[in-house]
């Protein structure tokens, strides 16, 4: 008998192939170059194996919602991603209605395979685009054109029902006036959801050398303020708001598998490298995969997963996960979902401070930070927790 308060959100599966054609200096996923062709049958079997082994802890759900990430799944031929897909079919009961998304750069050779991937079950794709300017693609590493992208657009936009595009900003030297504008040619391809990055340095980065030797910049905290604002400002004009931090969408084409994990349902992370969190008893559990590919790999082979961290998480951590996910998006949480996790409630008076400053708004059922708490998210967030 399951008697948890995730399981009324979902349950969504995020696969992991972990290969890029080029390491982008930003990067801190786990992404890896291969210089000889990577074996996809000897993948899939190890891929087939851990959706089994998964199922077999956690039998009888539904999936709502399958995403495809990386690394560069778009990598990856179609007839694996159908094997994968079937195999997640055979492991679960899948909502026929359920979003199946895989992430893809767009590179004329990688649109070559969007019929095939439509075909193997795919029915929306998100495109890592990231600028509309040939220099700054240039600088962020990436193989494709702003032409090549925009031709890639298209061919999705004739494809699939639903696409998406990911852009980085608060680049080099980038204006708010020249974001903007940049914005509003990408809104102009007709997309439905948007996910808008500020460009961050991470640790271990080729960018983060380039940073410390003085040879990027990002921009001071007032232009990273006046760049976040205009987006705002630019998405709403043209009816795509945010509905999380960094996520823009027209009413109803939120992304259904990042909602889940907002809004802190059960998802499995299936290759290396990725997380899960599963419910078994009335306890969620914390999964972590081997993230390096052929050390994964032959871990499955041997044990039938590749899963090497694994806890069982106290009511306080699921209560500042549920948090910490939940106050991203624009609707907020519930705080009785709160204090079904951890058994207390929230700290009446650091709500009350945090109301008066005008950084969230308390209405009943729903705890949700206001448009000028979104900037401080981070702070309000440790505020709620302490
Ligand atoms: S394509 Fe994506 S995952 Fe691969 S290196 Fe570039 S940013 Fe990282």
């Amino acid at each position: 008998m399951i008697d948890h308060p995730t399981r009324d959100v979902g349950f969504g599966v995020y696969v992991h192939w972990p290969f890029c054609a080029s390491k982008c200096p930003y990067c801190d996923f786990n992404s890896h170059v291969r210089h000889q062709p990577v074996d996809q049958e000897r993948f899939l079997t190890a891929f087939r194996r851990e959706i089994a082994h998964t199922a077999s802890r956690i039998p009888g759900r539904t999936v709502t919602s399958i995403f495809f990430g990386g690394g560069t799944p778009s990598l990856m031929k179609p007839e694996t991603v159908g094997a994968i897909l079937d195999a997640i079919g055979g492991a679960w009961a899948v909502d026929p209605k359920a979003e199946v998304t895989l992430e893809a750069n767009p590179t004329s050779v990688e649109a070559e395979r969007f019929r095939g991937y439509r075909r193997a079950g795919i029915n929306r794709v998100s495109l890592g685009v990231q600028a509309l300017n040939d220099p700054d693609l240039k600088r962020l590493g990436r193989m494709h054109s702003v032409d090549e992208a925009l031709g890639a657009v298209r061919i999705a936009a004739s494809i699939f029902e639903r696409y998406s595009f990911d852009l980085i900003y608060a680049r080099s030297g980038q204006t708010p006036q020249a974001w903007g504008a940049e914005l509003e040619q990408a809104i102009s391809h007709s997309v439905e959801h948007l996910s808008l990055y500020q460009l961050t340095i991470e640790p271990g980065t080729w960018f983060q050398r380039l940073y410390d030797a003085g040879k990027i910049t990002v921009p001071d905290e007032e232009t990273g303020r006046a760049l976040y604002d205009i987006t705002q400002e630019v998405c709403e004009k043209y009816g795509l708001p945010a509905y999380e931090i960094s996520n823009h969408a027209k009413p109803g084409a939120e992304s259904r598998h990042n909602l889940l994990y907002w809004r802190y349902g059960e998802y499995a992370g299936i290759g290396p490298g990725a997380h899960g969190r599963l419910v078994t008893g009335n306890a969620r559990l914390a999964t972590a995969t081997e993230k390096h590919p052929e050390t994964w790999l032959e871990l499955v082979e041997r044990e039938g997963h590749g899963v090497i961290d694994e806890e069982v998480l106290t009511s306080e951590a699921e209560g500042d996960e549920f948090l910490l996910m939940g106050l991203r998006l624009k609707e907020g949480v519930d705080p009785r979902r709160f204090e079904a996790f951890t058994g207390r409630t929230l700290n009446p008076r650091r709500l009350r401070n945090l109301e008066e400053e005008g950084l969230i708004q308390v209405n009943g059922t729903r705890l949700a930070v206001t448009p000028k708490g979104f900037p401080v998210l981070n702070a309000v967030i440790a505020e709620l927790a302490a």
